[in-house]
């Protein structure tokens, strides 16, 4: 059975992906981003841990979702027990965001040798990249906290080898 060390977990957002989500926020974060709206994050032994199995259960009933939300933390820091949620997920007719602090091309480069990283990328539908930025803080942005962060089309992305960004 795969556990998930998690910061939390809401039950219904409309702000963190399209449509209504559950999000699931993982606990610990290596990128220590000054303005990080969630300090409470980062420590790898915070938070509680939780069951894939457990977590599906909390969202198999609601009929109003349409995914599930992985945000952080950092979720490529648990990346193993992430993918095998996510797949289930996506089994269940669902889709997955997953939110991270590293950047797509990053992601790429780490799943080269790391194939736990490969395997979320390959179940995740919309991949929201890219730690928050002070500097690039912008309140009027869907789903993210600042501009650099990029919402990526990532099934597309690696079914075409081209880049397709998503616009909300
Ligand atoms: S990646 Fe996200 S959780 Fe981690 S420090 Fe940056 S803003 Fe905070």
């Amino acid at each position: 059975m795969s556990k998930i060390r998690v910061s939390g977990f809401t039950k219904e957002s409309v702000t963190d992906g399209p449509g209504i989500r559950a999000v699931l926020f993982t606990q610990g974060c290596p990128h220590c981003c000054p303005g990080c709206h969630n300090p409470s994050t980062w420590n790898y032994e915070g938070g509680y841990e939780i069951e894939v199995e457990d977590i599906i259960n909390l969202i198999q009933p609601n009929r109003l979702l349409q995914g599930l939300t992985i945000s952080g933390g950092e979720p490529f820091a648990q990346a193993n027990e992430a993918a095998d949620l996510a797949a289930r997920i996506q089994g269940l007719g669902l889709d997955v965001v997953t939110y991270s602090g590293y950047t797509f091309e990053q992601l790429v480069e780490m799943g080269e040798n790391d194939p736990a990283v490969r395997r979320l990328l390959e179940v995740t539908d919309i991949l929201i990249d890219g730690g928050f930025r002070l500097e690039e803080r912008d309140l009027s942005l869907a789903f993210r906290g600042s501009r650099n962060q990029r919402i990526i089309n990532l099934k597309e992305t690696l079914k075409t080898g081209e880049l397709a960004l998503l616009e909300y």
